[in-house]
């Protein structure tokens, strides 16, 4: 089934306690954009960035076999989205330093008309607004995901609102559940977003794991377990996890409860290798071999 996502593709600066990255290639779209090539092919990317887009970060882009840029716009005078970021000594928690919106500030980029056969639609991080306008393109779309974060639950509740009732399902951590419901609890929380309209909600719990809350049925799922010195950059770890789980869910015949368990393992076990670098260089230098080796581990521990 044809996967299609919008969202950032950013320049990222991330201060972890031990180390820093400046300018690294980042952005919710690209994260999950590349984790779902490991799972189905072609991954259809909308999205644009500005003249200030690093020339590396393009030919890594480029170079990523099953990911279609052909609805990637390049605005010369305009800045790409930029985001800083610092973590905290577990690595569980992090501040955003700053958010240079650039690109985002403008009219959503154009959908490619090669692209008009997407039937899973992702919506990763980006406005509300720009989520909403992304998924009217596609009326006869088989499932619609979308992601979100605490800048635009403040910013822009009721378009967040108004995204949630249009949606199957929604992906988003923790603290963002609990910013939306006060619940603290993520089955109660998720129960809660349930009410608002997505279908399913899965809500990320970092290394604690992930819980699924599905009509049919409820998943808590463990994380894979990293050693602590492995754990080198949780940038992106949530958006890898939704391109693994969405690319899964792309090449099943058939997409209910069932499905969406083995997709969250798919889920855990992509996002794990982004913890392991800064930026996107986990994903990239992971092989088809090793993420199958590392879910085969994960399902006999389970
Ligand atoms: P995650 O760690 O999965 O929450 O994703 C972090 C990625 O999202 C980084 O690469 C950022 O560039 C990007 N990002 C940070 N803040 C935002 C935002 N407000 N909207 C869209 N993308 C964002």
């Amino acid at each position: 089934m044809p996967l299609l996502v919008t969202g950032t593709i950013g320049i990222d600066t991330v201060h972890t306690p031990t180390a820093k990255a400046e300018k690294v290639s980042g952005g919710s779209c690209a994260y999950f954009a590349v984790a779902a090539t490991f799972h189905h092919k072609p991954i259809r990317v909308v999205g644009a960035v500005g003249g200030d887009w690093p020339k590396e970060h393009a030919t890594l882009l480029e170079s990523i076999d099953g990911l279609c840029l052909e609805g990637l716009e390049q605005r010369a005078q305009s800045k790409t989205f930029a985001w800083g970021g610092r973590y905290f000594d577990n690595m569980n928690q992090r501040e955003t330093l700053f958010t240079e919106l650039g690109v985002l500030e403008e009219a959503p980029p154009e959908v490619p008309s090669s692209y008009a056969d997407s039937r899973i639609i992702f919506l990763a991080n980006s406005h509300p607004s720009v989520q909403l306008e992304l998924l009217s393109k596609f009326p006869n779309r088989t499932l619609a995901v979308a992601d979100t974060m605490d800048l635009w639950i403040t910013i822009a509740h009721e378009e967040l609102l108004t995204l949630f009732k249009e949606i199957d399902g929604l992906i988003i951590n923790d603290s963002e559940a609990l910013q939306l419901t006060n619940q603290s609890d993520p089955i109660v929380a998720a129960q809660e977003l349930i009410k608002l309209g997505p279908t399913f909600v899965i809500v990320k719990k970092g290394e604690h794991g992930s819980v699924l809350v599905h009509p049919d049925g409820t998943l808590d799922l463990l994380a894979y377990s990293l050693e602590q010195s492995d754990v080198v950059d949780p940038t992106g770890a949530g958006d890898s996890f939704a391109g693994g789980f969405l690319g899964h869910l792309a090449s099943c015949d058939v997409i209910d409860f069932n499905a969406m368990k083995e997709a969250m393992a798919w889920g855990t076990i992509t996002a794990s290798f982004t913890l392991q670098s800064f930026g996107l260089d986990g994903l990239v230098s992971t092989t088809k071999q090793q993420l199958d080796e590392r879910f085969r581990e994960f399902e006999d521990e389970g």
